[in-house]
């Protein structure tokens, strides 16, 4: 049955506030906790609490907490339930309701209140958790053909040390009439991951032994657009009510409709639907552009939105007009944004006609590349080329390619992959000078920021030793 986005949420929040949740609003994007770059889960706006530093003022809570993972960015509009910024709904139980609870709870919203139906789901735990295999089983009622025992992912630690557990995950099964015998997880064509438990029960020490806590914790995390993407029956995230009409607009301006556009624009259209909603509530979140930390994250959101755009065929200037989209559908639940129109827009503004700018002299160079190479009667742009076009003009390789292929030219890409694994070299030695990471799990995301393309002219200069 079709329920909107804010409809989900509200309904998620509710279920828990009903049973002793406090409702918490969204922490900032930008945590507290200063070793960590961005929140990328629920509980990270919780950490002091579970690692004992702070006394909680409520032993339930319930959030959305707005998260950004830069670790899916290369996911982003090519898997259908990835994003960069997307809501994390969550119950979080701090040494008071523990395993049985959370799943019994968990199930019940899953299939009374979200009404999906109980043999379309399966579920997971992790491989040595018999007794939450048992609640699935004994309690539950799942059959045991539809209870997985997983080892990989399914064991959340916050660090190399303190506080873990086993995860027991819910997954939506799209294709139930293919039968119990050969469940796949990993299928994404017919599992889609919507809520994780965590039960918090061990403490590690630094030997790696693991002691039971005296506080059994309990943190979960539901993808909000994904159990969108459910419940309204689409085909992936970015066609809920809460992505697609910053895709109709983006699609408008480009002159396309969505419904008739080939697999690569949908994947552009899909990038911008994605990274507008990060790059808005990240500018809401006080996050200014720039070429360390946050603000660089910031900085290649908002040109890959441009150069999506490009590839669409916009021609000038119209993130600030697609941002309003994404304004628009978030104020009711993040006045904050709405609040921070102006700031949003013009640091939208400036970012994009100075990117712009720097695109237009790459294409002045890209041409007198073209001419020497047809001069010479050669038929191949140089890896070189290629790469000082994509480094320091922000031209994407396929970018080069498909001017290079009006010229009938073709470009060197091997040669091009050398410099590109030069570059990531380069920006990991760059990086360690710049406080990013944070311990254990987390410190992932730091390292995943530069393992990607278009780092553009202000990718910093990696300091060097002094000699
Ligand atoms: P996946 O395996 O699909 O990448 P995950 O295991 O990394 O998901 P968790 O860390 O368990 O995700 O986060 C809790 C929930 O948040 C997930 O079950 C999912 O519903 C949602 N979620 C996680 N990552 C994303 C993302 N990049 N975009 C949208 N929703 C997400
Ligand atoms: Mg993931
Ligand atoms: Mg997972
Ligand atoms: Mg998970």
């Amino acid at each position: 049955q079709y329920k909107s986005g804010n409809e989900i949420r509200a309904l998620f929040l509710d279920f828990y506030a009903q049973r002793g949740h406090q409702i918490l609003p969204s922490a900032s994007l930008v945590p507290e906790d200063p070793t960590v770059l961005l929140t990328i889960a629920g509980m990270v706006p919780f950490k002091p609490i579970f690692l004992g530093q702070r006394t909680p003022e409520f032993k339930r809570a319930t959030t959305s907490q707005k998260c950004i993972r830069t670790n899916d960015i290369e996911n982003v509009g090519r898997t259908k339930r990835h994003h960069t910024f997307f809501e994390m709904l969550g119950n979080f139980s701090f040494g008071d309701y523990f395993k049985e609870q959370a799943i019994a709870w968990g199930w019940e919203l899953s299939t009374k209140v979200f009404g999906l139906p109980p043999e379309q789901l399966v579920v997971s735990v992790f491989e040595e958790d018999d007794e939450a295999f048992g609640i699935w089983r004994d309690k539950i009622g799942v059959p045991e053909a539809r209870i997985k025992r997983l080892r990989e992912d399914n064991f959340w630690a916050m660090g190399s040390t303190g506080p873990c557990g086993p995860c027991s995950e819910i997954y939506y099964d799209f294709h139930p009439e293919r039968g119990d015998d050969n469940i796949d997880l990993e299928d994404d064509t017919r599992f889609i991951e919507v809520y994780n438990l965590v039960f918090m029960q061990y403490n590690r020490d630094a030997e790696g032994n693991l002691t039971p806590l005296a506080n059994k914790n309990i943190d979960t995390g539901m993808g909000l657009e994904r159990m969108a993407q459910v419940l309204q029956g689409v085909p992936n995230n970015y066609e809920t009510d809460l992505v697609f009409p910053i895709i109709k607009t983006a699609a408008e301006i480009a002159g396309i409709d969505y419904t008739k556009a080939d697999e690569k624009t949908k994947v552009s259209l899909k990038v911008i639907g994605d990274h507008i909603r990060a790059v808005v509530h990240m500018i809401a979140d006080e996050i200014r552009a720039s070429n360390v930390g946050r603000g660089y994250i910031l900085r290649r959101l908002i040109r890959r939105v441009v150069r999506h755009g490009r590839l669409i065929g916009i021609g000038g200037e119209f993130t600030t007009q697609v941002a309003e989209t994404a304004i628009a559908l978030s104020e009711s639940a993040y006045p904050n944004v709405r609040q921070r129109e102006n700031a949003i827009k013009a640091e939208l503004q400036r970012e994009e006609s100075r990117f712009l700018k720097t695109l237009e002299r790459g294409e002045e160079l890209l041409a007198e590349i073209i001419q020497q190479v047809q001069s010479k009667g050669a038929t191949q742009i140089s890896g070189e080329s290629a790469f000082t076009l994509y480094d320091t003009y922000g031209f994407p390789l396929e970018l080069t390619q498909e001017i290079a292929a009006e010229n009938n030219l073709t470009v060197d890409e091997a040669g091009f992959d050398v410099e590109m694994q030069k570059q990531v070299e380069r920006a990991k030695e760059a990086h360690k000078t710049i406080d990013l990471t944070v311990q254990g799990s987390l410190d992932k995301l730091a390292e995943d920021i530069q393992a990607t393309e278009f780092i553009g002219y202000t990718q910093p200069v990696a300091t060097s030793k002094v000699e």
